[in-house]
């Protein structure tokens, strides 16, 4: 089922339904607490479905592949933000910046796309290697000196040409600017917090190089189609998509879970039904 239901009756619904995912009054299953959205936690032994909710059947997809449907949705969803502005090409510099399950997720797409010339950024090598496997041509280690040259050596010295921003740190969100070549674009979709501002040079960054720039948030119940077919296309590639999925809990082992979640030693932290 999907994750988001807009409330079908605000400006937005209304007259503006293809943005839904922006409507005020909607209802993010298992993400927003209150009265309304009693019993709707992904964690209960049993979910309430609200009335118009869309439910898929997805019993042609094994159950690491399932796991993965709702941050694939959220890809399918920044990419389809970044067509907007983008004309994905196979010799495309595309760089994504952070290696969490989201940066990772979104290189498989690009990769799975048909782009050759991924480049991802991140601070842990460990997460660099397994961006290769799922993809990436190029790796950048972003919390060491020299990133922005390494970037530019790899990119003929222009930058990249389309930058995906996939941490929810201020710090690397600031710096991901500078990885765009002029004329370059940039899509920023790791706050699904507020973890605070930051700053970029409004004309070194942005005027000067004549970037287009957009945003991405949640979902539609259509992205969700896509994601499924995404996934079936990454593991028939043999990309091992599902090597995100670092760990597995019962649901009696909740806390832990969520400590290890928390320690950010793993990727992907699922619980499963015995
Ligand atoms: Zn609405």
């Amino acid at each position: 089922m999907t994750g988001l239901k807009p409330c079908g009756e605000c400006d937005t619904c209304k007259f503006h339904p293809e943005i839904a995912e922006l409507c005020n009054g909607g209802e993010i299953f298992g993400l927003l607490p209150g009265p309304k959205h009693y019993l709707n936690g992904w964690f209960g032994e049993y979910m309430k479905v609200n009335k118009g909710g869309v439910v898929f059947n997805v019993s042609d997809m094994d159950r690491d592949l399932r796991i993965l449907i709702e941050p694939a949705a959220v890809i399918v969803h920044a990419v389809e933000q970044a067509k907007q502005i983008f004309n994905f090409k196979f010799n495309s510099y595309v760089l994504v910046q952070g290696c969490g399950p989201i940066g990772l997720l979104l290189l498989t797409m690009v990769r799975c796309l048909g782009v050759r010339n991924i480049i991802a950024c991140d601070g842990d090598d460990k997460r660099l290697k397994f961006a290769k496997q799922l993809g990436a041509k190029y790796t950048v280690n972003g919390m060491k000196p020299g990133a922005i040259e390494k970037v530019k050596a790899i990119t003929g010295g222009e930058g990249a040409e389309m930058v995906f921003q996939c941490t929810g740190s201020p710090k690397a969100a600031s710096v991901a600017w500078k990885y765009v070549r002029r004329g370059g674009s940039f899509c920023e979709l790791g706050f699904f917090t507020n973890n605070g501002d930051t700053t970029y040079s409004p004309h070194l960054d942005m005027c000067n190089k004549q970037i287009k720039a957009c945003g991405s948030w949640t979902y539609q119940a259509k992205d969700w189609v896509q994601a499924f077919d995404f996934l079936k296309e990454a593991k028939e590639r043999k990309l091992p998509v599902t090597k995100l999925i670092t760990h597995k809990y019962p649901l009696d082992k909740m806390n832990e879970a969520m400590e290890m979640n928390i320690s950010m030693k793993g990727l992907k932290i699922a619980y499963v039904a015995k």
